[in-house]
């Protein structure tokens, strides 16, 4: 097995593991103890229900602002140069992250601390942040099936995000990249963009 591979798969397991089930196992407790605030979902129904609809927007959110704040120069030096060491991505580097960078991954969990929720929404939460990546790093943007029939297969916008270092921070799915100017489709337009704003960052 490659080097990289068998390091990929020592973060994702050994810190990735480890810190998500943390942040489960004291959210689960806290839950139990009555310390986080809970939803019944036979008395609040509409809201178990949107609440649980509205974790994909948040999960959106927090990862497009988490990841924003691990390429502040300090964090990226100390955490977040190690997912950037997967240049040519593949399911493991997913969660191929430094234990600070897990921190603050996994944080998008706290929510349920704050805002009340059910066991089943933190969990949903939890295990969207930490099965999602495999996936969104598979390193094929789509799978041909009979020729040319096509899947979608992995997010191609965060493969160039891995190519390029300084765009596309969140997902296709919410437009937070393209507002603030960091949106990279692939297409030259997109790369002449990136490049022009790069030079100007470089000259000041
Ligand atoms: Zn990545
Ligand atoms: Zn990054």
């Amino acid at each position: 097995m490659a080097r990289h591979i068998r390091d990929n798969i020592f973060w994702s397991c050994v810190s990735g593991g480890t810190i998500w089930t943390a942040y489960e196992v004291v959210s689960m407790w806290a839950f139990a103890n009555e310390i986080i605030p809970y939803v019944d979902w036979r008395t609040e129904p509409i809201y178990f229900v949107a609440l649980l609809c509205g974790i994909q927007f948040w999960r959106l959110f927090h990862f497009y602002w988490a990841h924003r704040l691990t390429h502040w120069k300090p964090l990226y030096k100390s955490a977040h140069y190690l997912h950037h060491k997967n240049i040519n991505i593949g399911p493991w580097s997913g969660l191929a992250m430094h234990p600070i960078e897990h921190l603050l991954y996994f944080s998008c969990i706290l929510i349920h601390w704050v805002v009340p929720s059910h066991p089943i929404h933190m969990l949903m939460n939890a295990q969207h942040a930490a099965f999602t990546p495999a996936q969104g790093h598979v390193g094929f943007d789509k799978i041909e099936v009979g020729g040319s029939d096509r899947m979608p297969a992995a997010s191609f916008f965060h493969q160039l995000h891995h190519r390029y270092f300084e765009c596309n921070y969140g997902e296709n799915d919410f437009p937070f990249d393209y507002w603030f100017g960091t949106f990279h489709d692939g297409s030259s337009e997109s790369h002449a963009s990136m490049r022009a704003k790069r030079k100007a960052v470089h000259q000041i």
